[in-house]
């Protein structure tokens, strides 16, 4: 229907992107506003088909243009990650938790942008703000969304306000967030059987560093020798993906969590691979840097390696 508004979340959907897009378009048709309709940007990983299943919601539809669709952003709020063709969409409001990455609108609009972990947390304040009761199965999807985006709170991107809203939703929830956030992280690390194109378009984002073309991909898992016999098919991608997609770079960061530390793959031109050392104070070896204590994107990769490229 042309008169409906769109709640979408980025391109290779994540958890928070898809609760966020549920649960907002739930409290906006809670406070009165018809046709509002979640979607996602994308097919859904496994990780939110667990939570989505496990709460009992039903899967959002998927969306893939925007033309002439009114939208409202969650999780994102840069073009280059958006579902296609939001040029032509009409962007109504943006809720969201990531850097500003240079959105254009033709009108005011309600933007909401907060530096905490996850978008379930803003959405779950709003609920409040706006006196709406949170159902059990709404607060099991943004109790969900923060422990994913959070990685159960070891990611530096976590704040007090993320596990307040974490204790207060599991109460509504009924579960032990802990325990389920372990078992949301045992689907999400199972790549057994996910092709290295699942692996990293499942968790995709694009860059621009001061005219760098770059795509930095992520997955979590629970320990990194379960990605050592894909490490090479990994690599092929990534060199098909950059020829394809006319990238300067991409990053794949290969994330343990037990251990808080990443691998960063490597692919890229020798601009690139310099800006790439220069950013994470090493030397390639075997197309990738090793780092400790290194769990986030949005807070550990993308700024140096934006800082290395500015200069
Ligand atoms: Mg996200
Ligand atoms: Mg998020
Ligand atoms: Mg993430």
């Amino acid at each position: 229907m042309a008169d409906n508004i769109y709640v979408i979340g980025h391109k290779s959907p994540d958890t928070d992107s898809v609760t966020a897009a549920v649960t907002y378009a739930n409290l906006k048709k809670s406070m009165g506003t018809a046709n509002v309709v979640p979607a996602a940007a994308g097919d859904i990983n496994n990780e939110t088909k667990f939570v989505l299943d496990y709460f009992k919601v039903p899967y959002p539809e998927k969306l893939i243009d925007a033309t002439d669709k009114k939208v409202i952003l969650v999780d994102h709020n840069e073009m280059g990650q958006a579902v296609d063709k939001l040029s032509e969409a009409n962007i109504v409001e943006v809720v969201d938790h990531h850097k500003i990455g240079g959105l254009k609108t033709g009108n005011p609009i309600f933007l909401l942008n907060e530096p905490v972990g996850a978008t379930g947390g803003i959405i779950a304040n709003l609920y409040e703000q706006n006196k709406v009761a949170i159902s059990k199965e709404m607060a099991g999807l943004m109790m969900a969304a923060i422990l994913s985006d959070t990685v159960l709170f070891k990611s530096p991107t976590c704040t007090p306000r993320d596990k307040v809203a974490v204790e207060k939703l599991a109460k509504i929830a009924g579960v032990d967030p802990m325990k389920f956030g372990m078992e949301m992280l045992k689907v999400k690390s199972d790549v057994g059987t996910k092709s290295p194109r699942d692996i990293l378009f499942g968790d995709f984002k694009k860059f621009d560093f001061s005219g760098v073309k770059a795509g930095v991909g992520q997955i979590e898992v629970m320990e990194l020798k379960d990605l050592d016999p894909k490490r090479a098919a990994l690599l092929d991608e990534m060199n098909k993906v950059r020829q394809a997609e006319k990238l300067d770079m991409i990053v794949l960061m290969l994330t343990d969590v037990m251990k808080e530390a990443s691998d960063l793959l490597f692919v890229g031109d020798d601009k690139a691979a310099k800006g790439f050392e220069k950013a994470f104070s090493g030397k390639i070896a075997n197309s990738s840097i090793y780092k400790e204590k290194v769990l986030s994107r949005k807070k550990q990769v993308i700024p140096p390696l934006e800082a290395a490229f500015k200069a």
